[in-house]
């Protein structure tokens, strides 16, 4: 019984002292998480970003349990399949178009990590010495060590300081001061040592859901452009119709020279990523000359099972109206969020497509600092799972979410923001 055996897991992001992990999901369906005494929890934060339709939509199970009665896992060096081609297909033709190649990977991180390959094997193959990266300030794009690296360093990449190698941070386009951070990208540009930009479109994710203005990634694009500097954007969060259209990138209207995806790609079914590359990119990799090879792998590359799921998704967002669903989702947030609006107990409200943002005004920093874990605390006592961002709370549910589901979560926002805001416990 889990009670009395201590568990030999390790979670992640938990501090096991502080915060044992004790409840167990015995199954998932739509916008919900059941627990084993069938307690129903809100999945309100889409199981990190993952679930975009709903928890086990059933065409995606269906391609799961199909692909399962032929493939199991093949090795894809030597030998290519169905799923893998038919999704390669399907995420060109989706993608912002001039994008030529797709790299298969199993997570976010990696994803984010072959990209990061891809422009230094780029520049290297030909022969131009350019390695440095440009970053955004508050960014997130995973955590290993090379996307750590990328990241906004604190507490959570402290311990890891001394391998981290170092890039150019460029300030957060905050309203009315986009022209700084336009300034220092060019800046750096000039300096002609510049690999790529690697940047998430409209919405740092993990950094504190901090939106910014679609034309000033349409800039950041042209000046990169103008400098040969390549623009990988990392859309494993933004991507799958979480900011109101397919890709985050479509606002702004432009192409990346590379593409991050993952977490929706298989609307969150089971792993997989992919890096889309233009067919420059590629083409720099062609050789007669075996060391210009993309040297990468993992075990699992184009996991067929996982391309399948992901094939499935794709018909989903073909069949299905998708585009619709989301619409309504962002209009009934907008709706919900103006319940707040010129309310004290709030620093910040904001929105991009699906995603809605309430930001406590919280007295100090220490007081800030567990504002996190009691907010948690008493939103899961109320069946809602929500992890806010310090003082950032979220909303980032899968598609299905019916608007009864939303209401009772803003109202528990309401209640639980009393917790943490104002003057005094
Ligand atoms: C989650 C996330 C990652 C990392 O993805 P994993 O699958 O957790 O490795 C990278 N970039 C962004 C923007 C993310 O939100």
């Amino acid at each position: 019984m889990l009670k009395s055996l201590p568990s030999p897991v390790w979670h992640p992001f938990t501090q096991h002292r502080l915060d044992p992990v004790t409840r167990r999901i015995a199954r998932t369906e739509g916008a919900f998480l059941y627990e084993e005494d069938g307690q129903a929890v809100l999945d309100a934060i889409s199981s990190w970003w993952v679930i975009t339709h709903g928890h086990r939509h059933p065409g995606i199970m269906q391609a799961i349990r199909e692909a399962s009665e032929r493939f199991d896992q093949i090795i894809f060096a030597d030998y290519t399949h169905e799923p893998a081609e038919t999704l390669a297909r399907g995420l060109i033709e989706l993608a912002p178009s001039g994008l030529a190649h797709v790299f298969y990977s199993d997570s976010g991180s990696t994803s984010v990590e072959v990209a990061l390959k891809m422009a230094l094997g780029f520049f290297h193959n030909r022969g131009m010495p350019r390695s440095r990266i440009v970053v955004m300030e508050h960014s997130y794009h995973g955590d290993t060590i090379g996307t750590m690296s990328a990241g906004e360093r604190g507490v959570f990449n402290a311990a890891y300081g001394p391998l981290l190698f170092s890039v150019d941070s460029l300030p957060f386009p905050a309203a009315g001061q986009e022209q700084s951070t336009l300034d220092a990208f060019e800046r750096l540009c000039r300096q002609g040592d510049i690999a790529a930009l690697l940047i998430e479109p409209l919405v740092l994710g993990a950094g504190g859901m901090r939106i910014y203005a679609p034309w000033v990634l349409a800039e950041l694009k042209r000046i990169a452009e103008g400098h040969g500097v390549l623009l990988i954007a990392d859309e494993v969060m933004t991507g799958w119709g979480r900011t109101g259209s397919l890709f985050a990138c479509q606002q702004a209207g432009i192409t990346p020279d590379i593409l991050c995806l993952s977490k929706g790609l298989t609307g969150g079914a089971v792993p997989l990523a992919a890096t889309l590359c233009t067919a420059e990119i590629f083409e720099a990799h062609l050789s007669d000359d075996r060391s210009h090879t993309f040297f990468h792998s993992s075990s699992y590359t184009a996991n067929p099972i996982a391309c399948a799921a992901a094939c499935a998704n794709l018909d989903i967002w073909r069949s299905e109206p998708v585009a619709e669903r989301i619409a309504t989702l962002a209009a009934g947030h907008g709706r919900r969020l103006k319940r707040f609006r010129g309310d004290p107990r709030f620093a910040d409200l904001r929105q991009c497509g699906t995603i809605a943002v309430m930001e406590i005004n919280a007295p100090s920093s220490g007081y800030l600092s567990d504002a996190g874990p009691r907010l948690r605390t008493f939103f899961k006592a109320r069946g809602l799972l929500i992890r806010p961002l310090g003082n950032v709370i979220y909303l980032m549910t899968p598609y299905c979410v019916t608007p009864d589901d939303l209401d009772r979560a803003y109202a528990t926002i309401d209640e639980a923001v009393d917790l943490v805001a104002g003057d005094g416990r």
